[in-house]
């Protein structure tokens, strides 16, 4: 089910529609974009490669940058024929990035699969958790340093074991090369390690923002963006 929504500033009266937006390369290698409902969502699934299109705004050089965040792929399609799609598709700012759970083996460079994909915490007492949701009772009334996914792999051709911590969220504002060394104390193990809790822009490097109610206008700078309406589209 999709979300149309259209917004519209109180001090000039700028219009900005946003709604949520997937992707998808049919099997002649084509890509799609539109809306997400069920009848893409299908198509979508059926694809060679599929995913989600995020909006955000830089203020400071006043672009709006679209993330494609690939979700599914195929052995059928390589990450780089996905990336060159998305890039000659128009000529709007991109991020391109895979999902998280894309691994390739530290070793032979070759694509792996996920195994395992759990929550993980560090309370404020310093103590690890690890579980498969971050609504289990180990996760329930808790304040955490920081936390973020696990996800475990396998390379069959090293007979290795791959382990990937990726931070979510920084509440105590650890820098990162603490972190990595509060993780290390707690797995014997780990490889690699990603700090997803924030993104800037790739023009000016500045924090990107995700427009919506209350946002300050892009275009006058002084009013706020509130609802004119919102459809739910399925
Ligand atoms: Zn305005
Ligand atoms: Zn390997
Ligand atoms: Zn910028």
């Amino acid at each position: 089910m999709g979300i149309h929504t259209e917004y519209s500033c109180s001090e000039c009266g700028m219009k900005l529609v946003d709604s949520s937006d997937i992707f998808w390369v049919d099997a002649e290698k084509k890509i799609h974009v539109d809306m997400q409902t069920v009848s893409s969502s299908r198509k979508a699934t059926d694809s060679l490669a599929s995913g989600g299109i995020y909006k955000y705004y830089c203020y400071n050089c006043n672009n709006y940058i679209y993330n494609f965040h690939i979700t599914r792929k195929s052995r059928f399609i390589t990450k780089e024929e996905i990336i060159q799609l998305i890039e000659s598709l128009d000529d709007n700012h991109k991020i391109i990035d895979f999902d998280n759970r894309f691994q390739n083996c530290i070793h032979c460079r070759q694509e792996i699969s996920l195994r395992q994909e759990k929550s993980f915490a560090i309370d404020e007492m310093g103590e690890f958790f690890i579980d498969d949701s971050l609504y289990s009772e180990d996760f329930e009334n808790k304040k955490f340093d920081f936390s973020g996914k696990y996800y475990g792999y396998f390379c069959p051709d090293c007979g290795k074991q791959i382990n990937k911590f990726v931070i979510l969220e920084n509440d105590a504002n650890l820098d990162d090369s603490l972190i990595k060394e509060i993780l290390q104390d707690h797995t014997n193990d780990l490889t690699v390690y990603i700090n997803d809790s924030y993104s800037n822009c790739p023009i000016c490097g500045d924090e990107l923002q995700v427009l919506g109610e209350s946002s300050i206008c892009p275009k006058c700078n002084v009013g706020v963006l509130h609802i004119e309406s919102q459809q739910l589209i399925d």
